[in-house]
């Protein structure tokens, strides 16, 4: 069903009658929000800084069917019935169900979460008390590969629910609630970058967000007018931001504020001393004051229409990341450096690292020879076949 060569809406119309067989009834609608790639400003979304995502022409489609009283003699009206394309080998579909009715972070686990994390969320923060629903998903966002296809879940869910219940909420709205959820039911301490990506993305454009004021604006990204596009090569390096590597970041990010005595490393002024801080702190939030710093000069070179100019900030983040903010692993490192030696203008790790996917800025007649280096240093190394796939900036989240 999620072949890339599907149009939306055809994809829109599989989804909608699999619902009808999985579920009894045809759905009320169906919703898509995209994953995303981000270009450069990685690791400053928690610390009030810039970003510069753009929302990927793959994404996560939901079907849902808001229950009636009458519609399932038998079935609780705050019962949710979740299914899912994405299921183990051999299985036809992922299920799942919890109540929206008393939920408490841990009550629903696997993907469950992330839908009634949203829930949790819309209850929690904006007094809405969703009533049951069914809900199939099918998303050609590859899972743990740093493009954030958690996030496109939850995204789908609120545009979804926001559409069926009125609730009348705008996307930084939206993006807020999402983070509350992934936040505090999921339990991953994630930024606002990703949410605010697949909601607000905008086809040929990327996403200029102040994570502090939640300011954006969408700043021309033209890949293919300037013959260029981007390489996503997908490690499969399996991350879990759950996991301590992003809290320790988060932590020293925290403790390099307080001692530089600013809210949050966003305020650092430039060609302040970090003699001060210890050699970890030091090296974080030298990341963090560079990165965006870069984020900047990308959008100028962006305004510019100089797009083949980013290619070297692109590189300067990952050397970065890998060496001061040390976050890379060496699937990510091999990844670039090849990229980089078959012709790339840039390449850098993107997501939270430790896994997950590396991007080549790349020019489409390299295509070929990129992929091809890629996968044979792969091989040479012995590590796990890569995923390579080429992504287009896309729009943000809707109903199909
Ligand atoms: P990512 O970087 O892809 O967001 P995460 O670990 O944050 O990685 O989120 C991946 C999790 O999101 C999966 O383990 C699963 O729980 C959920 N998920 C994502 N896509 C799907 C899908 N198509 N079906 C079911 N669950 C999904
Ligand atoms: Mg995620």
């Amino acid at each position: 069903m999620s072949t890339s060569t599907s149009t939306l809406q055809e994809r829109a119309d599989t989804l909608a009658r699999r619902f009808s067989e999985v579920f009894g009834a045809a759905p009320d609608g169906v919703w898509r929000a995209p994953g995303r790639v981000n270009l450069i400003g990685e690791h400053t979304d928690y610390n009030n800084g810039f970003v510069l995502p753009f929302a990927i022409d793959r994404s996560a489609l939901v079907a849902v069917r808001l229950r009636t009283g009458d519609s399932e003699p038998g079935t609780e009206a705050d019962a949710v019935r979740l299914a899912s394309t994405f299921a183990p080998d051999g299985a036809d579909l992922s299920r799942a169900q919890f109540r929206t009715g008393g939920l408490e972070p841990g009550s629903a686990d696997g993907w469950a979460g992330y839908p009634a994390g949203v829930v949790y969320a819309l209850a929690q923060q904006a007094g809405v008390s969703v009533p049951g629903f069914d809900l199939l998903l099918d998303s050609t966002v590859p899972v743990g590969a740093g493009l954030s296809s958690s996030h496109a879940v939850e995204v789908a869910v609120i545009v979804a629910l926001n559409d069926l219940l009125g609730l009348g909420l705008d996307a930084p709205e939206m993006a807020r609630l999402t983070q509350y959820a992934e936040n505090e039911f999921v339990g991953a301490p994630t930024g606002i970058m990703d949410q605010s990506a697949s909601l607000m993305g905008r086809e040929g454009g990327a996403l200029f967000l102040d994570c502090r004021s939640l300011e954006s604006e969408t700043v021309p990204l033209p890949l293919a007018g300037h013959g260029l596009e981007v390489l996503v090569i997908d490690t499969r390096v399996v991350h879990s931001h759950a996991d301590g590597g992003y809290s320790a970041r988060r932590n020293a990010c925290e403790r390099g504020a307080a001692a530089l005595g600013v809210q949050s490393l966003r305020d650092v002024p430039e060609g302040t001393s970090l003699d001060g801080l210890d050699e970890e702190t030091r090296k974080r939030v030298r990341h963090v004051t560079a990165e965006n710093q870069r984020v900047l000069q990308v959008v100028e070179e962006l305004r510019a229409d100089n797009v083949r100019g980013i290619g070297e900030l692109l590189t300067a983040s990952h050397v970065s990341l890998r060496d001061d903010f040390e976050v890379s692993c060496p699937e990510l490192d091999l990844a670039v450096d090849t990229a980089l030696a078959a012709g790339a203008l840039g390449s850098r790790m993107t997501g939270g690292g430790f896994g997950g996917s590396a991007i080549a800025l790349i020019r489409q007649e390299d295509e070929a020879e990129v992929r091809a280096a890629v996968l044979a240093a792969f091989a040479a190394q012995g590590f796990a076949e890569p995923a390579l796939f080429t992504v287009l900036p896309a729009d943000g989240a809707g109903r199909v």
